[in-house]
């Protein structure tokens, strides 16, 4: 079966088809290291994880690209609050945001580009934009002019109306809702204090809104394959980042976007500015496995809203609980007496594994399926109706499982 999943570009679900077969082109936007990444940044993370994952169990190779945004505006305040210096608040969250990957088991991109070291081939992306009358310079500053782009709002379904591209706003920095010109360069103010790059733009630093892009292209040829993030990168990130990439190359930058919806706390958005979040060292001194944590997190689909409550954490830890004890009781079988073979069940619960995960990466029921399988082999081993041979093919079906998504460990 062919892998389907919702493409926020076309609106549907569709069937995967890879631009170029021997290679997938994965672009996924990367943590803001302002913060420290909470529990919804990684459902986002873990679920381009499975993507991935499931890619690559079918046989593909994929080119993954995730960059770190350590230069933004809000880095600068955060440091200032923190009184503290502002590359080592980068560097120490960046290497949290890494720890948080491995303990979740993701499998590592094939590059992490820092926006801190690729500021000129951003002043040249904002050059060339400004060279096509894309873009355009205002005291020192540099903007996107939106009314030049050929269709802005493809991605969000935003329509302008003519007055709206005349009467057009300047966003000097990240406005959820607001459409209007965005900046690209800032040119250099007190408050950015020593961090300053001198370029042909002048002195100054590059807009969050035109590093994605001029790293997309650096590293992933156009159009990519697959674009994902977190689903309020819609608008205006992303939007933004095709109106540039598109004014340099013509192309819609990528075939699919992939966008994981938000973690909700007791009904409300989990995030940084609500504060309201749970961290994954904090779960664990509770007492929870991030296994278990994984497991919460992919049990909706992505395209659904998870609303994350500690009691639903329990549930899937008690699982979590019994799949290991499960596993380590049959690693540990010595003796069978049975001439009535499990294989057949093992390769009938394996079938209905990957179709769920083909199914728009419904993790939750494959996670079933894998689950009735497990309990169905220690039934079976409490009968002494475990044979090596099925034991062996079962252990094997848990690895697959486990490879395709990194959420069952043996
Ligand atoms: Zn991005």
């Amino acid at each position: 079966m062919a892998l389907r999943f919702y493409n926020t570009l076309s609106m549907r679900r569709e069937e995967f088809v890879p631009v170029n077969p021997s290679e997938i082109r994965f672009y996924t936007c990367g943590p803001s290291v302002y913060d420290t990444p909470h529990l919804g940044n990684y459902r986002t993370f873990i679920f381009e994880d499975l993507l991935k994952r499931v890619l690559l169990h079918k046989g593909y190779r994929v080119r993954h690209i995730m960059n770190i945004t350590d230069l933004e505006t809000k880095g600068l305040l955060a440091a200032k609050q923190a009184k503290t210096d502002f590359w080592k608040l980068m560097e120490k969250n960046t290497k949290i945001f890494f720890d948080g990957l491995g303990e979740f088991r993701v499998i590592p991109a094939a590059s992490y580009p820092r926006a801190s070291r690729n500021v000129k081939e951003m002043v040249g992306a904002v050059e060339a934009m400004i060279k096509r009358g894309h873009a355009y310079r205002l005291n020192g500053d540099a903007y996107f002019d939106i009314s030049k782009s050929k269709n802005y709002g493809i991605l969000s379904k935003y329509k302008f109306t003519k007055k709206e591209l005349n009467n057009r706003v300047r966003l000097y920095d990240y406005q959820r809702f607001q459409a209007g010109d965005f900046l690209l360069w800032h040119r250099y103010r007190k408050s950015h204090g020593k961090i300053f790059w001198s370029t042909r733009l002048g002195k100054g630093m590059p807009s969050w809104n035109a590093e994605c892009p001029a790293l997309c292209m650096k590293f992933l040829k156009i159009p990519m394959d697959i674009h994902a993030g977190g689903f309020d990168n819609i608008f205006s990130h992303h939007e933004n980042e095709i109106a540039q990439i598109q004014s340099l190359t013509g192309k819609i930058p990528a075939k699919y976007w992939f966008h994981v919806r938000h973690l909700m706390v007791d009904g409300k958005k989990m995030s940084k500015s609500l504060k309201n979040y749970y961290s994954v060292g904090q779960l664990k001194r509770m007492g929870f496995s991030v296994i278990a944590i994984k497991w919460l997190l992919l049990s909706k689909p992505y395209t659904k809203k998870l609303n994350f409550t500690l009691e639903g954490l329990r549930e899937f830890e008690t699982r979590y609980r019994c799949f290991k004890t499960t596993m380590r009781h049959i690693r540990n079988l010595k003796r069978c007496r049975t001439r009535e073979h499990f294989c057949s069940v093992v390769l009938e619960k394996r079938r209905l594994f990957f179709e769920a995960l083909d199914d728009g990466l419904d993790f939750g029921t494959a996670c079933e399926h894998a689950m009735s399988l497990v309990e169905e082999a220690n039934e079976r081993r409490r009968k002494g109706l475990l044979c090596k041979g099925c034991m062996r093919e079962f252990v094997k079906a848990i690895r697959e499982f486990d490879g395709a998504t990194g959420a069952f460990p043996i």
